[in-house]
């Protein structure tokens, strides 16, 4: 591509990236193509000679684009937002043209340097103490990894890397029920082993780690020659937003000795307003924390702040250091990549700032606080309505609900699910809840106004009536 077509093509597809996110109201929120409508519009064999852009351009917008589901959708209430704010999604153009690989100081000072200093900017807009460093992870999951990795090195005495697990004492990881599966995954990739991930009961409207419970686990764990290595504590679980007590997490678990990681990676954007921070009390003493700027903060996707005590368990855990990758002689940089599982580093840092000075924090509280006020009224609007149940009580801007009917009420719930996502106005999710099924409401969409909240009461009420009507006929 020449440069003015790439001028021209560039200046075409920003053009069309802002009259794409005006559109997006009168859209389907989630995708309605049937599954294989779009491979079956795509040639199986690839191109032998290159092809016209205008015709590549049309087939985007002809073949692609109706099989989006928009993320960006103010109506987006299902999972968790993945929202790009306007003006991140502006930094990440100049990422894409710059296309640097940072994974070294030196391979782009500027995006390290920027990365230290904006982590702390967030370090201080979640009130984390000083003492956290920060680095961007491509996703919570990795971060989750990373730190069950550390885990696993510190109990073993960093001797899992070196020698493998098989000759090595069975290690014991904790956490409650209600914490993502990446958790799980974490524990299954880190050799550890699903069954030595000791699931404690939550309760409470909280549904809280029960600490009396984790200390016994930890205890009997010991007494029968197991090593007990961390502790993963969640602040805003995905299903129902549960929120363990931290500071009693952390009390039990450092008093064994045990390394604790709090998965926030939802919840941890509301943390920027003070009023929300009585949900993770006690977090300034964790050991390693992971919240996503790229879901509920607008930071385009994809961005995972993971604040670390300390970096060199993370950097004696994960770090590579082939010549070619050694930096001789530059004493005290940072080589990001030594903290994280992949080499090679977006510059992710880029928006971040951008986002944090163009709408400044007051800017992103008002948006948190206005999701969280929303939605609390949408749930009390529905527990009002004679044909809904409130299932799980808002946690910040997340709740979830039922709609009363005849007949089995969980696939009622599936129906009732299914029938709103392919009205297209709203798009929600179901979770289960206590063994049944529910449906999750969350706010968090950066374009959203209460008059979307609105739309969504009117969608669900008017939806689960048809859906009863066609049942009794
Ligand atoms: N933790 C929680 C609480 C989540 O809700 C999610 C995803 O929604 C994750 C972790 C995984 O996040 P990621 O997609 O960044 O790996």
């Amino acid at each position: 591509m020449d440069e003015k077509s790439f001028t021209e093509w560039s200046l075409k597809a920003a053009k069309w990236g802002a009259d794409y996110r005006a559109s997006l109201r009168d859209r389907p929120v989630r995708a309605q193509t049937a599954p294989g409508a779009i491979a079956a519009q795509i040639p199986a064999q690839p191109p032998r000679t290159g092809e016209d852009m205008q015709a590549i351009f049309e087939d985007f917008e002809k073949i692609i684009l109706p099989g989006m589901t928009h993320w960006q959708h103010p109506r987006f209430f299902a999972y968790f937002p993945a929202n790009a704010a306007p003006v991140s999604v502006v930094a990440e153009y100049l990422v894409t043209a710059m296309a640097a690989q940072c994974m070294l100081w030196q391979t782009s000072p500027a995006a390290t340097e920027l990365e230290t200093k904006v982590l702390d900017w967030l370090r201080q807009a979640i009130g984390l103490p000083e003492g956290f460093s920060g680095v961007i992870q491509d996703s919570a999951s990795s971060a989750t990894l990373s730190a069950v990795l550390v885990m696993r090195e510190k109990a073993l005495g960093w001797n899992g890397n070196k020698k493998g697990l098989a000759s090595q004492q069975q290690l014991r990881i904790y956490s409650s029920d209600q914490v993502h599966t990446s958790i799980d995954r974490a524990i299954w990739v880190s050799g550890i082993g699903e069954e030595n991930l000791v699931r404690i009961p939550a309760n409470g409207p909280r549904r809280a780690m029960d600490c009396q419970a984790l200390e016994a686990a930890i205890l009997r764990d010991k007494a029968a020659g197991l090593v007990p290595a961390g502790v993963i504590a969640c602040t805003g679980g995905t299903s129902t937003g549960a929120c363990d007590d931290i500071a009693e997490v952390i009390r039990v678990a450092h008093a064994h000795g045990l390394y604790v990681h709090v998965d926030a990676a939802w919840a941890g954007a509301a943390m920027i307003c003070e009023e929300f921070r009585e949900l993770w009390a006690g977090v300034e003493n964790a050991d390693s924390v992971v919240f996503n700027p790229h879901k509920w903060l607008g930071a385009q996707f994809d961005c995972s702040a993971h604040f670390i005590r300390s970096p060199d368990d993370l950097v004696k855990t994960l770090a590579i250091q082939p010549e070619y990758l050694k930096t001789h002689g530059r004493d005290g940089i940072i080589n990001y990549s030594e903290w994280t599982i992949p080499l090679g580093r977006r510059f992710r840092a880029l928006k971040l700032w951008f986002l944090l000075r163009f709408h400044g924090l007051e800017g992103l509280q008002t948006m948190i606080r206005n999701h969280v006020r929303w939605s609390r009224q949408l749930a009390e609007r529905l527990a009002e309505h004679r044909d809904f149940e409130i299932v799980t009580a808002p946690m910040l801007s997340l709740f979830s609900f039922r709609h009363l009917s005849e007949g089995d009420p969980d696939a009622h719930t599936i129906a009732l699910v299914n029938a709103i996502n392919d009205d297209g106005r709203i798009y929600l999710t179901q979770t289960r809840v206590d063994g049944r099924v529910a449906i999750r409401f969350q706010a968090g969409q950066f374009d959203m106004t209460q008059e979307d909240a609105e739309t969504a009461f009117e969608v669900i009420v008017e939806v689960a009536a048809a859906l009863d009507g066609q049942h009794e006929k």
